[in-house]
């Protein structure tokens, strides 16, 4: 991809937005267990009921430090400011960029990336529509510049990803839903596939998903409705199979793609200027995650019933290679040297899971990541919101 001279600041970013108490919390007479310390700029999590995790621990308060802490007030305009928006910059400057919502089921993913009425009864806009009219400011601003042969391209694909399955959210009803494999449950004849291609001789390689629907679109209008289809099939699908949209990540991926024609200061044997025409492309994932929730797995061996918690595997491998990456930002001193990179290549996990191959090539590196961790204040979830914090702070740990 293109570069220009400006570094971004850091490669991963980790912000933490609370949802307000809903209805049905506040109705139950649930307290809000969550706050923040502006001095030591931590999530607070006090234990307001005798029985949590906390209490029994005998501790009275658990904090994690974030440089980003929104609260209920703060809206997804506010948070596309203040740590969204740099991202689509650096696109334009040629840098991948990916903006992952986490959290357990009901925490505000689907809020804070698509929108919709909140919880105080106001609809909000949310990131995915903010980034969308950025891009084609930008893209209008560039257009207005380009040269005879040069264009700015913007072209889209939804993706959700299920149990290792992908689908292409771009096809009404899905890729025939009611085919075997889609629950799951065993064949593969809807899925699309994930392939690598190699690029270069460093060993990089560039996911691909084979045969998905990339629209390409000329304006704003056109690409929000194309999210706003990919979003109704998301959800459409998950009313038939159960308690699909929670355990599915749902991926909007934006690609601009350049073509630039450079004038070399030389003059041709036909007595004109030479040109050198290239091709850039980078991409910008949205992602909503599948819901973070333990989920009890049982198996019945015998008389024996087991039964153990489990995270959705893909949000492990992601948590996995994250950590990764963060680590390495110390060792590797900004990137620039050569072998720091190539030995940053051979230790992040990214073969572990569908989720990490498909965003290998937009997480670390050369690349932008936000992480936006949505928690929960009621205390009926401390216990989740507790995770959730836990697996934020792995990410933003140095
Ligand atoms: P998730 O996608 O994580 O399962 P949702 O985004 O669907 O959760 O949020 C659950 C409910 O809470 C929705 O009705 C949503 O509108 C509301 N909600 C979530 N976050 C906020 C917020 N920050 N402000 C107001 N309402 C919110
Ligand atoms: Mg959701």
């Amino acid at each position: 991809a293109e570069q220009d001279g400006s570094e971004p600041s850091s490669a991963i970013q980790v912000c933490v937005r609370v949802r307000p108490l809903n209805p049905r919390e506040r109705d139950e007479g649930l307290r809000a267990c969550v706050s923040f310390d502006e001095e030591t700029k931590q999530v607070v999590l006090s234990a307001v009921d005798k029985n949590t995790l906390l209490q029994l621990r005998g501790a009275t308060a658990k904090g994690y430090a974030f440089d980003r802490r929104y609260g209920q007030d703060i809206t997804s305009d506010a948070i596309y400011d203040d740590c969204v928006a740099q991202l689509v910059e650096a696109v334009f400057k040629g840098y991948n960029a990916t903006v992952l919502a986490y959290g357990q089921t009901g925490s505000g993913k689907t809020h804070t990336m698509a929108g919709g009425q909140g919880i105080h009864g106001v609809v909000e806009e949310g990131v995915t529509p903010r980034v969308i009219r950025h891009i084609f400011a930008l893209a209008e601003a560039i257009r207005k510049k380009e040269k005879p042969g040069e264009k700015t391209q913007v072209s889209a694909y939804g993706l959700e990803l299920y149990n290792e399955d992908l689908r292409d959210l771009a096809l009404a009803g899905g890729r025939d839903e009611t085919a075997k494999g889609w629950d799951g449950k065993g064949g593969c004849g809807s899925t699309l596939k994930l392939q690598e291609r190699p690029v270069g001789k460093d060993g990089r390689v560039v996911p691909e998903v084979i045969g998905v629907t990339e629209r390409v679109v000329s304006g704003v209008d056109e690409l929000l409705n194309f999210f706003n289809l990919c979003m109704d099939n998301r959800s459409t699908s998950s009313t038939k199979l159960n308690d699909r949209s929670s355990r599915s990540h749902a991926i909007f991926t934006i690609t601009i793609q350049r073509t630039v024609v450079e004038v070399l200061n030389e003059l041709g044997s036909d007595l004109k200027a030479k040109v050198r025409t290239s091709e850039f492309s980078s991409k910008l994932h949205l992602v909503d995650l599948a819901g973070s929730e333990r989920v009890k797995r049982s198996g019945v061996t015998g008389k024996e019933l087991k039964e153990a918690t489990h995270i959705n595997s893909g949000l492990l491998a992601l948590g996995n290679v994250i950590v990764a990456l963060a680590g390495d930002d110390t060792t590797s001193g900004g990137g620039k040297d050569g072998k720091a990179e190539k030995k940053k290549a051979t230790h992040v996990p990214y073969r572990d899971s569908k989720l990490t191959r498909l965003l290998q090539d937009s997480l670390g590196g050369n690349s932008l990541t936000v992480l936006i961790s949505c928690i929960s204040p009621s205390e009926s979830d401390f216990e989740e919101t507790n995770n959730t914090l836990k697996y934020a702070n792995r990410a933003c740990k140095i």
